[in-house]
Order: C-alpha cells, then structure tokens, then sequence
C-alpha cells in the first residue's frame, strides 16, 4: 500500500498538531477528542468501550477472517521542551518527547490507508489508541476494558532516534527489558554502639546483602539469561554513637527473560532471609511487579521482516533497550511483536530535545497496513 503525498501531509499536520497540544497520562482528553474526529472524518467506526481517555477503532474486511491488533500509545511527558520546531510544545512543562505524537500519527494513516481496501482484507483489524503508557498503567486498563476481545494477536512499534527512516528494526524474543521495584527492610534491635553484642546490626545484614546480592546474578542465572539487580537507596541509623534497629534497601530489577523474571525474587528474598536470619534479625521483603519483558513471539518474526522487504524498507537486527514499555502487558494475554522505527533523531527518547524526521510517518503507516493485510492472509 503507497500512501499519497496529500495523505501525508495530513498526517503530518496532525501530529504537529499533536506535538503542540501535548498532555500527561490520563490526562488526554483533547488528544482523544481529536482521533476520535479524525477517524469519524474517514466513517472508521470505534469500539464502545467505557474508556475516559484513548480509543479503540476497527477496520472489518470483506472477507471472513480472525481480528489483529495494532497499538500506539497517545501520552506526553513532563518534560520542558527545549526544540526550535515551529509546533512547539504550548504547554511549558509537557512534551511529546518519547514520539507517542508520531505513533499516533502513524497508526492512523495504517487504519485510514486500510479503510480504504478493506474489500481485500481478510478479517478485522482493531486499532488500539492507547492512553497512560510513560505511567505502565495504560494497557493494563485497556485489557481491563475489553481492548484485547476477540483479538488473537497484537502489533506495536517505538520510533527509534538512532535508525535512519526506513529502517524497522526486527528481534524475537526480549526487546525491552521488564522493569520491577523492591524493598527490603532488615529488621534488628538497636542500642549501644560500644555494646554490640546486646543489640542486633540492621546495617551488618544490610551491608552484606548489597555485595552478596549480585551473587544471584554471577551464580544463579544461566548464562544465556540477564539480569540486572541495583540497589539505589539504603536508609538506616542517624548518628554515630547508636545501632539502629532498622535499614532498608531499594532498588529495581531489569531483565530480558520472563523466566529469569519469575526465578529473581524468590532468589533475592530467600537471600535476605538467610542473611537476617544469620544474624539473628529478621527481614520485610516488598516487590512490585512494574513492568513484563516486551517479550516478542517468534512466529510473526519471518512476516514481519518479509512485509518490510516487500514494502521497500530495510530491515536491521533490533538491538534491545533496558528501557520499559506497557505493550508487554499485551503480550501477557495474546502473542505480539514490538519494533524498532527508524526515525532519525537528533536525542534519545525523554530528551528536552528530542526529534524525528516526519517521513518516517509513511513508512510506519505502510509498514503496518501491510503487515495488517499478509498476517490476515496467513
Ligand atoms: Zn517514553
Ligand atoms: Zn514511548
């Protein structure tokens, strides 16, 4: 599917329209009121799901078939733009500086370019515009909401700075790492400094868990896996003469494997356990599932890196980033696949300064028209 110079230059007229009215997760309400009359503008009908901020929109073909999913994400960020654009952020304070702008731009030219042969498809294309990605609670809801109903597999991409437009970047398995936090609070009993030995040392446990904890990684992981575990906060005691009677620990855990995912924490509590328990304290151990590993499913690798032959682009290995990305949620219920999109910036995503080359509006639109048509066809 080629799209055409004017549709382009529409698409592109609305997301710098996007760029300029940027809002925060959950917070999107002009930008949802504004897809919803661009779809309505091209008589795409939308799914009546009880959602107070994004949209879900659908594409029925001619013919018979199983319904995909095709996902952009429609958040801003709270960051101060410092770009010389002439669509410049309005509102100091909130930009669209991870590109959610251009995602939605794009996805939209996928849905228009696809209204208009939908006599050829084969099957139903859902188009998920999806609210509240930068806070992980976005897809999480729209699951909750019926998005994923009936659907048996989920598309999605991340605009990518450092590919030159034209370039999709293609990997299965873990693309972006999962993301989760922890606490932990080693439990002793304070008293004299001078008296340790009728007291129990939080920060003797908790010193020793620091080091011993990257044991899990270098001695319980399989090779093959990876893993990182920081501990970026430690809190306990306030002078120099007492032992305090708590320390806790935070930190976060990053991974690419949703079975080193799973084995971590139970490593890492066990650990603290022993540790306490040696040193005849105890240990309250919190975690927070955040973020899955956007975890890409092998069968739709071979597709996808034909569709963006055929479609005239290039095609690289993706290199993963320990980045997060609530698509993962998805790919919890249905399998999916995630890619890279060239789009040539100046920064990295989150950037006061963050750019793209708008061309690659085409080449995303395209790209997932034409991925939506030959998944259907399989
Ligand atoms: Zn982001
Ligand atoms: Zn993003």
């Amino acid at each position: 599917m080629n799209m055409s110079h004017e549709l382009l230059s529409d698409l592109i007229e609305k997301r710098r329209y996007l760029h300029e009215n940027p809002e925060l997760a959950f917070e999107e309400f002009n930008t949802t009121e504004n897809i919803k009359k661009w779809l309505e503008e091209h008589h795409i009908p939308m799914l009546p799901l009880e959602l107070e901020t994004g949209v879900v929109a659908e594409v029925k073909g001619a013919f018979e078939g199983p319904t995909i999913a095709i996902r952009s994400d429609i958040d801003a960020l709270p960051i101060k733009e410092d770009t010389d654009v002439p669509f410049k952020s309005k509102y100091e304070g909130k930009m669209h500086a991870c590109g959610h702008d251009f995602h939605t731009a794009s996805i939209l030219g996928a849905a228009i370019l696809l209204n208009s042969q939908k006599e050829k498809l084969h099957g139903t294309v859902r188009f998920i515009f999806q609210a509240a990605e930068e806070v992980a609670q976005g897809a999480k809801k729209f699951v909750e909401k019926g998005a994923l109903e009936g659907v048996s597999a989920i598309f999605g991409m991340h605009n990518k700075p450092d590919l030159p437009v034209g370039t999709i970047g293609v990997k299965s398995g873990g693309l972006m790492a999962s993301v989760d936090k922890f606490e932990i609070k080693f439990v002793g009993v304070g008293g004299h400094a001078g008296i340790p030995h009728n007291a129990i040392d939080p920060i003797v446990m908790a010193s020793q868990y620091v080091t011993a904890v990257q044991s899990i990684v270098a001695r319980r992981m399989d090779l093959f896996d990876n893993a990182v575990i920081s501990i970026t906060s430690i809190h306990g005691g306030n002078t120099w003469n007492v032992i305090p009677d708590t320390v806790t620990l935070e930190g976060t855990v990053r991974t690419f494997q949703p079975k080193a995912r799973e084995a971590i924490p139970g490593l890492m509590k066990k650990l603290a356990e022993s540790l306490a328990e040696g040193n005849g304290g105890s240990v309250e151990f919190n975690w927070e599932d955040y973020l899955p590993v956007v975890n890409n499913d092998p069968q739709f690798e071979e597709i996808i890196r034909a569709t963006s032959v055929e479609s005239g682009f290039d095609v690289v290995d993706a290199v993963p980033s320990a980045g997060g990305e609530d698509f993962a949620f998805y790919q919890t219920y249905i399998p999916g696949f995630f890619v890279w999109m060239g789009v040539d910036g100046p920064q990295e995503w989150h950037h006061p300064k963050y750019d793209l080359k708008e061309d690659a509006i085409k080449v995303a639109s395209e790209f997932f028209a034409n991925l939506a048509v030959n998944i259907l066809k399989k």
